[in-house]
């Protein structure tokens, strides 16, 4: 028996089968290379979703975590630590205007920024919610309520909320879903895994005047489009729209678990002190390992190169006639096939030693590491035709 299939047969038999049989064992990586339990290597495309921000085993990230550990590890919330205030501070400085007051919630994952913005829409007094179709928002059942896919939320039934779904990038039907009554309204600027769908800049500036006409919150979701990964440090940020709470996760701290809610202007106070909490939220190493991040992206000038990566890849992946669509800003891409079933893609690719993903059964996505190289990128698109042949071939 292969080691791979050892340790999967060892998964099945004590970890829960809530995502299936994982496709390899993965043991290391470097940049976006990664090497599963047998040696074979792989190029990663995929980056834990949208995670590895500096790809696998950055110096700056191993450092800033290996440091941190040795001088504090952890301390509750009835204290402060340097890491966790200077993240804040930073995160502000990046994200919000200098005369928009804001803070910040600190917890551990996307789902829970998002239980956090909940909860401060709960707080305005109101309980109705708008939710774009397609929307993921997570797991936990506030964040459930208002992610869109039905086999995700049914069996959880009754979810809290009042939730009315509108149609992504339809200004009309905002209009006439938001009512005097509406908590808040909540978009993803770039939907990830509906397949990559980019909000245009106008639809989000109507989103802030059909909010602010009616006293309702305008919630970004930038758990995966935030952190640099569009080549600004929210993809809402070009637009110009000012929200009143915008949530982060995964590439926050570059594979470190790490989950933040900011809430700009009256809404930075909805939640008061006893109202909210978590024990490892503000984490010292995770606060680290999140600054360490952003000092990298800068230093190493990240921001500029997601942009021109993910340009280089869409326009490859476009050179294919049975590409229809390709969507996306940086290296967050997705793209539509005809003809070609995308899980069938994915596993050629694996095969190849290319690791991407399918969002659908004709969707493909890619969220390479913002390090991901020129050489790497040529290299993927000269195998890209031959990848949908080999999913031609086995269907
Ligand atoms: N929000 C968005 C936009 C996401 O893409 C995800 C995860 O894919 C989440 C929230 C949930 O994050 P997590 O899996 O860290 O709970």
């Amino acid at each position: 028996m292969s080691a791979t299939d050892d340790y999967l047969d060892r998964y099945a038999a004590s970890v829960m089968n809530t995502f299936g049989r994982p496709k390899l064992v993965l043991e290391r990586g470097e940049g976006a290379q990664v090497w599963d339990v047998e040696g074979r290597s792989y190029i990663d495309f995929l980056g834990g979703i949208a995670v590895n921000t500096l790809g696998h085993a950055h110096p700056a990230l191993v450092g800033a975590v290996t440091d941190q550990l040795a001088t504090l590890g952890h301390v509750s919330n009835f204290f402060a630590t340097r890491p966790q205030v200077e993240l804040a501070e930073r995160l502000l400085t990046l994200m919000v205007p200098a005369d928009v007051e804001a803070r910040v919630f600190f917890c551990n994952s996307g789902a829970e920024a998002n239980e956090a913005a909940f909860k401060i829409t709960r707080r305005t007094g109101r309980t109705h919610l708008v939710a774009m179709e397609g929307a993921f928002h997570g797991r936990t059942t506030g964040a459930l309520a208002l992610t869109s896919k039905a086999a995700y939320r049914e069996p959880f039934e009754p979810l809290p909320g009042d939730v009315t779904w509108v149609p992504f990038g339809d200004v009309e039907a905002l209009a006439a879903a938001v009512t005097d009554a509406t908590a808040a309204v909540v978009i993803e600027p770039l939907q990830g895994e509906a397949g990559v769908n980019v909000a245009a800049a106008a639809y989000l500036r109507a989103a802030r005047e059909i909010t602010s006409a009616h006293g309702a919150l305008l919630w970004f979701d930038e758990v995966q489009s935030g952190m640099g990964r569009t080549g600004h440090w929210l993809a809402s940020q070009p637009s110009g729209v000012v929200p009143d709470v915008v949530t982060l996760a995964k590439g926050l701290a570059g594979g470190i678990p790490i989950g933040a809610t900011l809430g700009l202007g009256p809404a930075a106070a909805l939640l008061q002190p006893g109202q909210h909490g978590t024990t490892f939220g503000g984490n010292p190493v995770a606060c680290a390992a999140a600054l360490a991040v952003i000092e990298t992206l800068e230093k190493e000038g990240l921001l500029a190169r997601a942009v021109e990566a993910g340009d280089r890849l869409r326009a490859g992946l476009a050179a294919d006639p049975r590409v229809t669509e390709v969507r996306g800003v940086g290296v967050l891409v997705g793209v539509t096939l005809a003809g070609v079933d995308a899980p069938a893609v994915v596993a050629a690719a694996q095969d190849a030693g290319w690791i991407i993903n399918a969002t659908g059964p004709d969707r493909v996505r890619f969220a390479p590491p913002l390090v991901v190289t020129d050489a790497q990128i040529e290299g993927f698109l000269a195998a890209w035709p031959a990848l949908l042949d080999a999913a031609e071939a086995a269907a």
